[in-house]
């Protein structure tokens, strides 16, 4: 008792360092299934708040905030800075994906979002599927990423954005968003970075391509006659453009100075390991495209789609994508710091304004 009643009173969930401006952070322990969750609502300024819900077996609960807080932090930026009129939370069930989740289980987060009365909107993310979803929306419709709500898989609208990024890019160092000639090293060729591929490749430029799953690698090579590399050796070759498509932290002390191309642009979440190594590339004249910006795609597919699949709004906005990264590019040059720190900005800008209407 002592040493709970110790602990509690030097640090409590109240002074985590990921706790920000956050609207609500509801702890959600469930009776009947077991339930372990937390959702976090860190902005309802210009709509509700969404965001996916993850379920992943975290070592400890407090792992588990961590997550919560900083995921929903990262949403509020997105959905501001794509446009939509939506807030950002996010939710973190404590289960392991492969053996705890069940259908019961899904449902009782579903009558815990409920509870919530719209404030805060879930989807798919890490470990869940869209069968889990169904099983979720059988409890509240503050629900997106169903087949009853939407298009389907938003990997299409996410590959979209990021090839309309990397256009956007060139235009900014090279002149030109022509990218027929220009070699880009695409590292990850998985939902996302395939269709980037792909769309590189009708494009008209030359593939470099890794994964750590060999049959991907192979069936780009064959698709797109593209030239493979080992996945750790993805940033160093000789290429105009450097489009990380698989997992977070690429960017970082170890491998920016071995970069040779001139961009980096591409679909994977939290690139940056560190805020310090957005200023290391900006310093080695290397232009990034912030990661929330340029993967938006997919948030829009999933917060603009109406049942019965009309995308024209979808895809629209999708592709101001490239128009924003623009202005972002032009601003940070004009401002003499990096283009994540002017992304950051433009999001606080709309929120703000927001706030004051
Ligand atoms: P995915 O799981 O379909 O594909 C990831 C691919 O990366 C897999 O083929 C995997 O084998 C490969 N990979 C893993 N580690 C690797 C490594 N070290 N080197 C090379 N390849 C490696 O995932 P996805 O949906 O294509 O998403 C890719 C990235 O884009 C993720 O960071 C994801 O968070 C981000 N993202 C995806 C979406 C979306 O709509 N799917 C939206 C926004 C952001």
């Amino acid at each position: 008792m002592n040493a709970l009643h110790t602990s509690i009173h030097h640090s409590t969930v109240f002074d985590h360092p990921e706790m920000s401006r956050h609207e609500d952070v509801v702890f959600v322990h469930d009776r009947t299934t077991g339930l372990r969750a937390i959702i976090a609502v860190h902005d309802t300024t210009l709509g509700p708040a969404l965001g996916g819900c993850r379920v992943w077996p975290y070592d400890h609960p407090g792992d588990a905030l961590t997550d919560a807080l900083r995921l929903s932090r990262g949403m509020t930026y997105k959905n501001a800075l794509a446009g939509l009129d939506l807030g950002g939370g996010k939710a973190v069930i404590i289960a392991d994906p492969r053996k705890d989740k069940t259908p019961a289980l899904m449902e009782a987060f579903g009558r815990h979002v409920e509870r919530l009365s719209g404030t805060y909107i879930t989807a798919e993310d890490v470990g869940v599927t869209t069968g889990d979803m169904e099983a979720v929306a059988r409890q509240t419709d503050h629900v997106r990423g169903t087949s009853a709500t939407g298009l389907g898989d938003p990997s299409p609208y996410t590959a979209l954005g990021v090839f309309e990024g990397i256009k956007a890019s060139a235009r900014h160092v090279f002149g030109s968003p022509d990218l027929d000639g220009r070699t880009v090293s695409v590292q990850g060729l998985g939902h996302v970075g395939h269709d980037v591929a792909l769309r590189l490749h009708e494009a008209g430029a030359r593939l470099i391509v890794s994964d750590i799953h060999v049959p991907a690698v192979l069936r780009a090579v064959d698709a797109f006659g593209a030239a493979a590399v080992d996945p750790a050796e993805a940033h160093m070759v000789e290429a105009d453009i450097f489009a990380p498509c698989a997992l977070g932290a690429g960017l970082n002390a170890r491998t920016i100075p071995h970069i040779r191309a001139r961009i980096v642009a591409g679909a994977a979440n939290n690139q940056l390991q560190t805020p310090a190594d957005g200023h290391a590339l900006r310093k080695r004249g290397i232009l990034y495209a912030p990661d929330y910006a340029i993967n938006a795609g997919g948030v829009i597919s999933i917060a603009l789609a109406t049942p019965g699949g009309d995308d024209t709004e979808v895809r629209q906005k999708t592709l101001s994508i490239g128009e924003t990264l623009s202005a972002i590019f032009a601003r940070s040059t004009r401002e003499e710091t990096t283009p994540e720190r002017i992304a950051d900005a433009m999001a606080e800008e709309r929120l703000a304004g927001a706030a004051r209407a």
